[in-house]
């Protein structure tokens, strides 16, 4: 039996490709920019194994060019070009990559900076033109070609006039429909924004005749307008510069011009890996939390690039729950990009990161508890609260890395400490860590529960947060220290006289005493004789694992 070949609707077939592959259009730039830069990359390994070749870098660059009056966009490189051969197999194939190719044939074990690997990129541009034609002529070729498309229906390659090296790909901008809108791909300010957004750090610069108003030479206030060329992106990104070069003034612009935040960073957080996973990251912890914070609205999450390149504005996956006030970048060569650079193939890398980005984080957190204690309490002021979150909402899973950080004020100290410095404190014949429930620090000073273990020179955390109950709760204990409400029944000391006094009270005032229940009605549970009041006539305690202020709390939750 013959084996038949499968017939395709072609143009049917790339469409779709097109428009299921990509989510936005405006990456169609991305990908023609990367590879311009992968072309060149190319040049530069020639340069390192061909004598006749050298890689002067001024030489090598991108430029983009837009045309209003004829609709066309145009993206030249100064790279190693293409054949007729290369045009047939690299445009003419779809899934075919020359540069994934290239990786291979020279084994570039770091692979470098090269970009490409699935050969569909470049018909992303099919979204925003209708007919494409690329001007090409390859290093060490005397002849240039030109092939040219209007999508699926096929290609030409004719014979064409080019005086340098590399390739000019021009795009034929689409007429605006009543859906979409293809105008803005030849507007200067739209076109710099989105270079900015994804092709920043591209390692050659990125060029573009840009319009600016100057100062007239003749005449005074006057303008008029000029022509520049100008590079547009910042081609070195930070994360690759060598930590000592930087200051902080360096990576607080960095925070303002991603607009990370309005506020300043209180620390940041430099990290290049060299270990089972390379990447460069960084981070910042902010100080102050962004106004939709604590709602639903929040997304957290990390940029992720790969190789320079933007991946995804927000990587939700870069950061547990507990850390989700953290922002930056994270770049790494090491990632298994699907089909759309959008999403991630595998994901053991990025887990990998995650991880380790998470020990960072806490450690940071935790030295500037220790050394910057000012800036720690203003940022646990801002964020303590997702901590404790945290705490509660894992079941106390992840207890681990975050009980460290936790701040509560003390009733000795005056100010919030943390829960090492609690136990650091303690005094041998101390079994329990206490605390005491209110709505403020003042009303809590005036509680009549925590007299008695003020009063044996006990220290007292203040828990003035809804959450905060519940993640003691979750906590169970800390350094073995279990954790005890001053209002619960049994407080782990002898209350001295008081015992048998109480009892003595107790059989005196039975009658009144029920008779105080009767009056109560159900709102009480039993009226008796308390081992524990010194200046205070009364106090209400609770009988088992909830207090009273977590009983308030649950109430007061919707059902
Ligand atoms: P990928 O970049 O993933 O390989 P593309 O569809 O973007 O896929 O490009 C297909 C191939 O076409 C590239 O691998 C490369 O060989 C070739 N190519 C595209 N643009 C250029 C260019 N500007 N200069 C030289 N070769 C190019
Ligand atoms: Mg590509």
């Amino acid at each position: 039996m013959a084996t038949k070949q499968f017939q395709a609707e072609s143009k049917r077939l790339l469409e779709m490709m097109i428009n299921s592959i990509y989510t936005q259009k405006e990456i169609f730039l991305r990908e023609l920019i990367s590879n311009a830069s992968d072309a060149i990359d190319k040049m530069y390994y020639k340069a390192l194994v061909e004598d006749q070749l050298t890689f002067q870098s001024e030489d090598y660059f991108i430029k983009i060019t837009a045309d209003k009056e004829n609709r066309t966009l145009t993206i030249s490189d100064t790279g190693i070009g293409m054949t007729q051969e290369d045009l047939e197999n690299n445009l003419g194939i779809i899934a075919n990559s020359g540069s994934f190719a290239f990786k291979n044939e020279n084994e570039l074990k770091d692979g470098h900076n090269i970009i490409g690997q699935f050969g569909v990129g470049f018909y992303s541009a099919f979204m925003v033109a209708d007919k494409i034609s690329v001007i090409t002529k390859a290093w060490g070729s005397e002849q240039a070609y030109k092939w040219e498309s209007e999508g699926a229906d096929g290609y030409t390659i004719e014979l064409a006039e080019k005086d340098s090296v590399g390739t000019d790909i021009i795009l034929h901008i689409r007429e605006n429909t009543e859906e979409d809108t293809y105008d803005e791909y030849l507007e200067e300010y739209r076109l710099r924004t989105i270079i900015k957004k994804y092709s920043d750090f591209i390692r050659y610069p990125i060029k573009m005749d840009v319009k600016t108003q100057k100062p007239k030479e003749d005449a005074e206030n006057e303008f008029e307008e000029v022509t520049e060329e100008q590079t547009v992106n910042s081609m070195v990104p930070i994360w690759r510069k060598n930590k000592n070069e930087l200051t902080n003034e360096d990576y607080e612009n960095f925070y303002f011009e991603k607009r990370y935040g309005f506020d300043k960073p209180l620390k940041h957080v430099h990290i290049s890996a060299d270990g089972a996973v390379v990447y460069n990251a960084i981070l910042f912890i902010p100080e102050k939390t962004p106004f939709d914070y604590y709602t639903k609205e929040y997304e957290k999450g990390l940029e992720l690039y790969s190789n320079g390149v933007l991946i995804m504005d927000k990587c939700g996956d870069l950061l547990p729950d507990y850390f989700s006030f953290v922002k930056g970048m994270v770049d790494s060569e090491d990632l298994s990009l699907n089909i759309s650079r959008e999403l991630l193939q595998h994901d053991r890398q990025l887990k990998l990161i995650a991880k380790n980005i998470k020990n960072k984080i806490k450690s940071a957190l935790q030295s500037m508890m220790k050394d910057e204690r000012d800036n720690y309490v203003k940022f646990y002021e801002s964020f303590g609260r997702q901590l404790k979150f945290g705490v509660y909402n894992d079941y106390g899973m992840n207890k681990g890395d975050i009980q460290d950080l936790l701040l509560f004020y003390s009733s000795k100290e005056k100010k919030l400490v943390s829960l090492a410095e609690y136990v650091s404190r303690m005094p041998e014949d101390q079994k329990y860590i206490y605390y005491a429930t209110g709505e403020s620090v003042e009303r809590i000073d005036r509680l009549p529960q925590t007299e008695l273990v003020a009063d044996k020179g006990y220290e007292i955390l203040y828990f003035t947060d809804d959450v905060d109950e519940f993640a003691i709760k979750m906590l169970q204990n800390y350094q073995e220290k279990e954790f005890r409400s001053v209002s619960s029944g049994d407080l782990g000391f002898e209350a001295d006289a008081n015992e048998q006094e109480a009892e003595a009270k107790e059989n005196e005032n039975k009658e009144l005493f029920e008779q105080m229940q009767e009056l109560l009605g159900g709102k009480v549970k039993k009226v008796k004789a308390s081992k524990r009041l010194k200046s205070h006539p009364v106090c209400l305690s609770a009988d088992g694992e909830i207090t009273i202020e977590m009983e308030k709390v649950l109430n007061a939750m919707p059902n």
